[in-house]
């Protein structure tokens, strides 16, 4: 029976790039020969939906797990929790240039002291490995070979991370990488391969916010904000992100809004916004930049300009600034303009 000590999941890219297949295919292939690991394919993360069987393979991995995918490590973690794939946050070495900030720890520190925090993390760590980190697939292997070797050397069986409903059949291509490989490199040469069994099932792209409940404090501001009924309470009545697909694409005025700037679009072309980490309140740049607009506007005028053009184009009514915009507290302010004011340029 097969087993192995952690489990790698690599999120593909969106679409066909030929250099992102590339290293995802040099690293499953090196990674196909490495004792302990077992390693295999699933769509982009974003873009797979609760159900599809990509989310309810990793959903069904019992224990140690490394996800590597084409977002920052910030927001494929909190992608991971809405789907209910959990873990201790394990620290990985292999971080993307801009992800790194000297004071990124200290910022952490201070915004889980604030944060709600997820709910039911089980006793196993989570590595989330963000994929721009490097060119080369040797520095992803090394790392997940330093991370094996961590681990405690319990095994996991594959077998019994088949479970639940509702096609467990559709999980056990997640068993077989060699064929999946070997499907995509057939399906790079230009040849036909039908997905069949082999491969996961296509994606379609998507636009919707994440919540990173280390910095959450379940203020409400989100929910009051977005009249598109993108927000919802889960059961302990804290916040989620529950219709999805109800985000307007494009969209991240909400972000904008959010005090603890703990909404994060992944694929947003600011890496504030698409969760880039040392970027807390004021710690690294200018703020208006970070989360305004380009044309001077603060970070909620910008939010709902933005709102009021989706609005529109529904064919309602702007709403401007009377509906769901909270004054910011003085002292809140106070301590943004410290903390950029102490900034050395
Ligand atoms: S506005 Fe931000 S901090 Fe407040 S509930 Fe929403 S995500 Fe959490
Ligand atoms: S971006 Fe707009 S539509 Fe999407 S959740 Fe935020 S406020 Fe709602």
């Amino acid at each position: 029976m097969t087993s192995a000590r952690i489990t790698v999941v690599i999120c593909q890219a969106q679409g066909r790039h030929p250099q992102r297949r590339s290293l995802e295919e040099h690293i499953l292939q090196a990674l196909l020969n490495e004792p302990d690991v077992h390693a295999t394919f699933v769509p982009h993360l974003y873009d797979m939906h609760q159900n599809h069987s990509g989310m309810q393979f990793l959903r069904s991995v019992q224990g140690p797990l490394v996800v590597l995918g084409w977002l920052y490590e910030r927001a494929i973690r909190w992608t991971l929790d809405r789907a209910g794939v959990r873990g201790q946050p394990a620290e990985t070495l292999l971080k993307a240039a801009d992800d790194e900030d000297p004071d990124a720890q200290d910022a952490s520190e201070a915004a889980n002291e604030r944060g709600i925090g997820s709910v039911d993390v089980p006793d196993r760590n989570l590595y989330c490995i963000d994929l721009r980190a490097a060119e080369e697939a040797d520095a992803f292997v090394e790392e997940i070979r330093r991370i094996r070797d961590l681990e405690d050397t319990q095994a996991f069986d594959l077998l019994q991370w088949i479970q639940g409903s509702p096609d467990p059949e559709q999980l056990q291509r997640y068993l077989h990488p060699q064929d999946m490989l070997a499907a995509r490199q057939a399906q790079d040469a230009g040849e036909a391969v039908s997905n069949g069994d082999i491969l996961p099932e296509d994606t379609r792209r998507r636009w919707y916010p994440v919540i990173d409940y280390s910095r959450c404090t379940n203020c409400m501001e989100c929910i009051d904000f977005c009249l598109f009924g993108v927000y919802g309470l889960d059961r302990l009545d804290r916040i989620l992100v529950e219709e999805q697909d109800n985000c307007k694409k494009g969209c991240p005025a909400c972000s904008r809004v959010c005090p603890e700037h703990a909404i994060v679009f992944p694929q947003h072309k600011t890496p504030a916004i698409a969760g880039a980490d040392g970027d807390l309140a004021g710690v690294k740049i200018d703020l208006s930049k970070l989360f305004g607009g380009e044309s001077g506007l603060s970070p909620v005028e910008q939010a709902v300009r933005e709102r009021d053009t989706e609005l529109i184009l529904d064919g309602r009514q702007a709403v401007g600034m009377t509906v769901g915009v909270r004054r910011r507290e003085p002292d809140e302010l106070d301590e943004l303009l410290d903390a950029f004011d102490a900034l050395e340029f």
